[in-house]
């Protein structure tokens, strides 16, 4: 396996787990199921590191466009892949995405960022590294991961699995909403097209494609609150 220069930092969390001993609870699911809120409660409530494993996808997309470099060019975005730092700090339910020393959070949610990371995520070598460093961030630490293929390669022995999944308009609604919120230049056709072509990429590329483990337990959020999701997680969850 290519051995990276990328450096990833998870900072301020109380350690809760002994050596070797950690717990690790993967959600994975399509964009919009949920994911992200959810984990983020759960990591909060149970006092487990928070790893969002598409904000460093994010992060080299960013750096790849900003760059103006082909995101289908597989050798120039893992070499880039290679020179690159990112940090991932979680302090007081707030995720901060650093890219090279700078606070790039914001700027990775941006539709143009969006955009491409799928193209980015479906590299081979991309994959290889990324997935080495996700382990690198929980080694020694309990946590919850988000993504799409934690329960199936980053983490196939996580103590709990879960796929979180929602009906395709509600997803885009969601997703529209919370791009409104952030007052993006952004309409419902956009945003669905953005859905549904991810979910393709995603779901059929070569390399860990989205899929539910066959262990995961399947909740289907599209009539559910961001508390009764929360509820359901929590209630397999014996520590
Ligand atoms: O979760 P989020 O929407 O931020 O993820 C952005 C993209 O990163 C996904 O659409 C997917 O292409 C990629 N990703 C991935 N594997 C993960 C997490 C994210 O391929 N574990």
């Amino acid at each position: 396996m290519p051995q990276s220069k990328s450096h990833l930092r998870v900072k301020s969390q109380t350690k809760t787990s002994q050596q070797n001993k950690e717990i690790i609870i993967a959600i994975d699911g399509p964009a919009g199921a949920g994911k992200s809120t959810v984990a983020k409660l759960i990591a909060q409530k149970l006092g487990f590191f928070y790893i969002d494993t598409g904000a460093l996808y994010r992060a080299l997309t960013l750096k790849a466009k900003r760059l103006n470099l082909n995101l289908k060019d597989e050798k120039s975005i893992s070499d880039l892949l290679k020179k690159t730092n990112i940090g991932l700090e979680y302090d007081k339910n707030n995720l901060r995405v650093t890219l090279d020393g700078e606070d790039i959070s914001k700027e990775i949610r941006k539709p143009y960022v969006t955009d491409g990371v799928s193209d980015v995520a479906k590299i081979k070598e991309v994959r290889e590294i990324m997935t080495t460093l996700q382990r690198k961030l929980a080694e020694n630490n309990n946590s919850v991961l988000e993504g799409r293929d934690i329960g199936t390669v980053v983490f196939p022995n996580a103590q709990y699995k879960f796929f979180l999944d929602a009906d395709f308009n509600e997803r885009v609604n969601r997703r529209f909403k919370e791009l409104e919120e952030k007052k993006e230049n952004i309409n419902m056709e956009l945003v669905a097209n953005d859905l549904s072509t991810r979910d393709k990429i995603d779901s059929t590329r070569k390399i860990a494609p989205l899929k539910k483990a066959e262990d995961a337990i399947y909740i289907d959020t599209t009539n559910l609150s961001i508390e009764e999701v929360v509820n359901k997680v929590i209630s397999w969850i014996k520590i």
